[in-house]
């Protein structure tokens, strides 16, 4: 599926209802981004699974091509966010589906394959499976999400494997970094420089918001655009209600129940600084580099101007290709 597609045209940028499908580290399937608003449609360990998809998606007996499969590993991960939605009992377990998910993403086309754990690379066999999957998938777009607190050894296995990533930043400074996510943010730091100087692969860097970071998003979003990214992205951080079997579900928004008089001269500030920058980059985003995504809520939060407003995309979409 890989074909160099541009901006203007690349089938996942334009589509109005992309195709999506999501395979959970039980093997579950969902025709969504796991809401769990809907059902599972099926198990990979059915042994109709690549007709029911099918049929679920392009009508009885019919195939077509999804905008994006996410397959998401075992939740294993050396970091300890306050708000990760994957903490349930099987976190340290191994994720026990590859044999089945091999010749099932042979058979299934995509435009785009993103690969999540926990943190795959910690995780050997996800590296491992990922590796077979660049071999016998050779044109599919192959990303990884990953918080990026990886040796500069995982460079080259990102470089050989992947055509992009996107690491998620819980704050920019050692102090509010380790605090919510108990790890060294430097080495975070370095490894992201290193990647993105290399140019192998494209970059996305994410700011996750939340109270206790909101002032190190200005200093977040200018070092990303100094860096020239692929794809620079701020996203309110949510609190999350996970059960013992891996259902997990949005409770609010980190922001929700900030006392107003306090918090509204932080959010002015913060704004005028967000804004400022901006202003400086306008030149120097969305064009081939550096493309801006947002959610709704930075709106609703803070004061951005019309102007950069109209830089920012807000569908959920990254530009990651
Ligand atoms: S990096 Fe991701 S998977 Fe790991 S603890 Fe944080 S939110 Fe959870």
């Amino acid at each position: 599926m890989k074909k160099n597609y541009k901006y203007e045209t690349h089938p996942n940028y334009i589509v109005k209802k992309p195709k999506l499908l999501y395979i959970d580290r039980y093997g579950k399937i969902y025709p969504d981004c796991k809401t769990y608003i809907t059902p599972p449609i099926c198990h990979i360990s059915d042994s109709n699974v690549l007709k029911t998809i099918n049929d679920t998606f392009f009508g009885v007996g019919q195939t077509g091509i999804f905008n994006m499969i996410t397959i998401e590993v075992s939740s294993l991960c050396h970091a300890n966010c306050f708000y990760c939605f994957q903490k349930d009992q099987h976190r340290s377990e191994k994720y026990q589906y590859y044999d089945l998910l091999l010749p099932l993403l042979k058979q299934i086309k995509c435009y785009w394959l993103f690969f999540s754990g926990g943190e795959i690379l910690i995780q050997k066999d996800a590296m491992e499976f990922m590796e077979k999957i660049r071999k016998v998938c050779p044109d599919n777009w192959i990303h990884l999400k990953t918080n990026g607190n990886a040796d500069l050894d995982a460079i080259l296995f990102v470089e050989q494997t992947c055509d992009s990533l996107m690491v998620s930043f819980n704050g920019f400074s050692s102090a509010s970094y380790n605090m919510i996510m108990q790890l060294d943010i430097y080495k975070t730091i370095r490894f992201c420089e290193t990647l993105i100087s290399n140019r192998k692969v494209n970059v996305g860097l994410k700011f996750l918001n939340s109270p206790a970071v909101i002032s190190e998003a200005p200093s977040f979003l200018e070092w990303a655009l100094s860096k020239k990214a692929q794809c620079v992205v701020i996203q309110t951080a949510y609190n999350y209600i996970v059960e013992d079997e891996g259902k997990s579900t949005r409770i609010n928004s980190t922001f929700d129940n900030c006392n107003e008089t306090y918090w509204n001269d932080i959010y002015i500030r913060v704004s005028t600084m967000l804004n400022a920058i901006l202003e400086k980059n306008k030149d120097n985003v969305n064009c081939g580099f550096n493309y801006l995504t947002a959610d709704k809520e930075l709106f609703q939060l803070l004061s951005i101007s019309e102007e950069n407003q109209k830089l920012i995309r807000t569908d959920g979409v990254y530009v990651i290709e």
